[in-house]
């Protein structure tokens, strides 16, 4: 199978090739040139598999150059003792129609896990293949999660080096502590002045330097990326639309055939797009419904088919979600029109203009399986505490956001159809808004919040949350963003 880029104007690749390169030199993203489809039988034999065999079958179906045993071995560590739950991604039955699907049993509380405990390891073997020599220098912007997954996954991985941008004003004391106590050598961690936005920017501005590239190669670097924009991100979520799927069939929820929808609090548009594919493949998916922030940008987009991000940036209680380009749409506009050129028009006007409109034909063919929502931080703060109150079920932030918008779709529809709703953090990653929601005035900070949270819910904190505190700072420094290229050259030097 091939990847070609969403804007057709380079060559097309191999999977390991495009995990290698994690954007196409056109400056568009890889997506596979058919999409795998799979058969009830398929279905049936995953419901017999653990979350580790189930996910080496999804992504032999994407990765044709990895043997089943090699993807079976790369899965087996991936999401092994890692993980705080044997099977890795568990559902929670909420109530009779929906099930929380909870992503945050890795190593670093969100759901960046299910894909960055793998992604490097299939990035090391892609290198392999392909005879590689030179040391794969990761970027990422990070708005708060990505950074610290991609720095576990990828520390002290031989032949890569990983440098993580975060905005300086943009993530919750919790994220920044743990990444700027990250351990290893091969890592480096900077703020960045502005949001994700900002950072995300001068990441792909870094990227598109050729110059820059050029000068890396010479010392024996290549520059490569962990956002979800990289297909080794993207494969690895696609797996567990399906993990959940089996165990609904398995727990009785659904007749194996049935549609499903799944509701998704969402930021880059990866995780959703991955649910999309899922769909496409041959999974019952019903509707994807895309869950926002008051940074509503692909609500309105759903709606109205207009995509535009001038509109004022609001820091939420979310923040992994406080993002204004989303850059795994694209994939979802390029297989929907199949026509690079077009995808080409759009970013343009989206860079020119900080807006494109995709038109009616488009615009109808998102809305056959995608419905938009979004809610404030108040009302997020309210399903916190409703769903602690109701069900005795604690979620963070992000989940909150998706369930408001589930709750507010079902009002709205006067009915309610099987639903999976994804949950991307652990509460205790996001302690203070959690803890307000519920009503708890406290005057603690950062590690602390956490073991408030602990104690008032009788809910144990994660390991790797715990002591975070007492953990030594590595990493202090900030840079303005036109700063970002030289802070890089630094780094591989
Ligand atoms: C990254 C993230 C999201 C958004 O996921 P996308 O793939 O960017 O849409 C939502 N919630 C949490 C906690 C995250 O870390």
């Amino acid at each position: 199978m091939r990847y070609v880029s969403t804007r057709q104007a380079s060559e097309a690749v191999s999977a390991s090739q495009a995990i290698i390169r994690g954007i196409a030199p056109d400056g568009g993203l890889y997506v596979p040139e058919s999409i795998p489809a799979v058969d009830t039988a398929f279905l049936l034999a995953l419901c017999d598999m653990d979350y580790r065999d189930r996910a080496a079958a999804v992504l032999g179906l994407y990765l044709e150059e990895f043997t089943a045993e090699e993807l079976r071995a790369i899965t087996a560590v991936g999401y092994g003792g890692n993980f705080d739950d044997p099977h890795a991604a568990p559902l929670h039955q909420l109530d009779g129609d929906t099930a929380v699907l909870e992503l945050w049993h890795g190593p670093t509380c969100a759901f960046k896990d299910m894909a960055l405990q793998v992604m490097p390891r299939l990035l090391t073997a892609s290198l392999r293949k392909n005879g590689e020599q030179r040391t794969a220098s990761i970027l990422v912007a990070t708005s708060g999660d990505t950074g610290k997954a991609a720095l576990e996954g990828f520390k002290d991985v031989p032949g890569t080096r990983i440098m993580v941008f975060y905005p300086r004003d943009g993530v919750s004391q919790m994220q920044r502590l743990q990444m700027v106590t990250q351990e290893g050598e091969n890592v480096n961690v900077v703020a960045v002045e502005g949001n994700f936005d900002d950072a995300q920017t001068g990441v792909k501005r870094i990227f598109a330097d050729r110059e820059f590239a050029a000068a890396l190669d010479e010392r024996g670097y290549f520059l490569s990326s962990a956002n979800s924009i990289n297909w080794g991100r993207l494969a690895p979520q696609i797996a567990y639309y399906f993990s959940a799927y089996c165990d609904l069939v398995l727990a009785g929820r659904v007749q194996m055939g049935e549609k499903v929808d799944f509701c998704v609090p969402t930021g880059n548009f990866g995780d959703i797009l991955a649910g999309w594919y899922a769909g496409r493949m041959g999974l019952p998916v019903g509707r994807l419904i895309c869950a926002s922030n008051a940074n509503n940008v692909l609500t309105d987009f759903i709606a109205g088919g207009v995509y535009d991000k001038n509109r004022p940036f609001h820091q939420t209680s979310s923040p992994s979600m406080d993002i204004l380009v989303s850059s795994n749409l694209e994939r979802l506009l390029y297989c929907l029109c199949g026509s690079g050129e077009q995808v080409r028009g759009f970013m343009d006007q989206l860079s020119a203009a900080g807006r494109y409109d995709v038109g009616p034909d488009l615009r109808r063919a998102v809305q056959e399986q995608f419905v938009g929502g979004y809610c404030t931080d108040e009302q997020c703060a309210e399903q916190i505490a409703a769903l602690w109150r109701e069900h005795g079920y604690l979620a963070d932030t992000h989940t909150a956001v998706a369930c408001r918008v589930l709750k507010d779709l079902r009002a709205r529809e006067g009915a309610a159809r099987p639903c999976v709703v994804l949950s991307t953090a652990s509460p205790f990653k996001f302690g203070a808004a959690v803890l307000a929601a519920l009503g708890v005035v406290t005057d603690e900070t950062g590690p602390a919040l956490a073991e408030e949270l602990a104690a008032f819910t009788g809910l144990p904190v994660p390991k790797p949350l715990a002591g975070l505190g007492e953990k030594k700072v590595r990493f202090d420094r900030w840079v303005a963003r036109e700063d970002m290229p030289a802070a890089v050259a630094e780094f591989l030097s």
